[in-house]
């Protein structure tokens, strides 16, 4: 991926190396994690269970040189996403409300409850931010088995802000109305329809990037390879060692890489109807 020397967004609040809780607030150790809608990857059955204190500095795991290099890799990957879903919903007469990018370290607060790095990255739709701890970059490789690179990384980034373009197109709010008066499996089902759509965004964004001289051929086996890693099934196999596909909520490794594909192809988000 060519993504040096390019334009990185200024829509990033960066919290990392903040203290994570609020000393003296007099309720110091309660911690609500994340409730109800947020959309992300959930590693906590991979990564291990969240170590949660309060009022300690929290601080990157990853070597400087490689921290910094993913947070620009981040920045240039949000300005890049800003660009074609801004030309998009302008093509449409409408206009695209960017989501800000929040840089954290551990745990974070958020309008979703608080989140942590075990979680994976995800979006919150209530304040509209994508949050990532750039250690993640090493979990996909260690934890899930991805090969790694940019390419692998700017997925998992654009499949966020993919949340955030459903949240824009209404189709956030109306799944989890409809969640509210589903059984379990159903709500599972529609779920996983949410996070191929969000998949299938992150191809779209890859086309245009690749228009635009960012994203190279070679990008797409490293992006595949990363949606196939984050599959439930592969996740789960990792995890507890067989699959329950019933539990699944975002979608097989074959599915995640079939509409990643399609909207890499059909460089349309009108081509992404999971739902249909
Ligand atoms: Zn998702």
């Amino acid at each position: 991926m060519r993504w040096e020397n390019r334009r990185q967004s200024s829509n990033v609040e960066d919290r990392r190396g903040m203290s994570a809780g609020k000393k003296g607030t007099g309720i110091v150790g309660i911690i609500v994690l994340l409730i109800g809608m947020y959309y992300g990857v959930d590693l906590s059955g991979i990564v291990g269970a969240p170590q949660l204190g309060s009022g300690q500095v929290q601080q990157s795991a990853l070597p400087p040189q490689e921290e910094e290099q993913l947070n620009q890799l981040s920045r240039v990957v949000m300005a890049e996403t800003e660009d074609s879903w801004g030309q998009y919903f302008q093509s449409k007469g409408t206009k695209y409300t960017v989501p800000t990018l929040v840089l954290y370290n551990g745990y974070t607060t958020t309008s979703c409850g608080t989140g942590q790095a075990a979680m994976g990255p995800f979006y919150c739709p209530n304040d509209q931010k994508v949050y990532l701890d750039l250690s993640f970059y090493e979990d996909l490789k260690n934890k899930l088995g991805a090969q790694g690179g940019a390419a692998a990384f700017a997925y998992v980034i654009a499949h966020e802000v993919g949340h955030h373009v459903q949240n824009l197109l209404g189709v956030l709010p109306q799944v989890h109305q409809a969640q509210s008066r589903s059984n379990e499996a159903q709500s599972n089902e529609l779920s996983v329809r949410l996070e191929l759509q969000a998949d299938c965004f992150a191809g779209v964004w890859a086309k245009s990037a690749e228009k635009d001289g960012m994203w190279e051929q070679t990008d797409m086996a490293q992006a595949i390879d990363a949606a196939e890693a984050v599959g439930d099934d592969r996740i789960q196999k990792r995890a507890q060692g067989y699959a329950v596909p019933d539990s699944f909520t975002h979608g097989s490794a074959e599915q995640r890489k079939t509409w990643f594909q399609r909207g890499f192809v059909n460089g349309d988000p009108n081509q992404c109807n999971t739902f249909s």
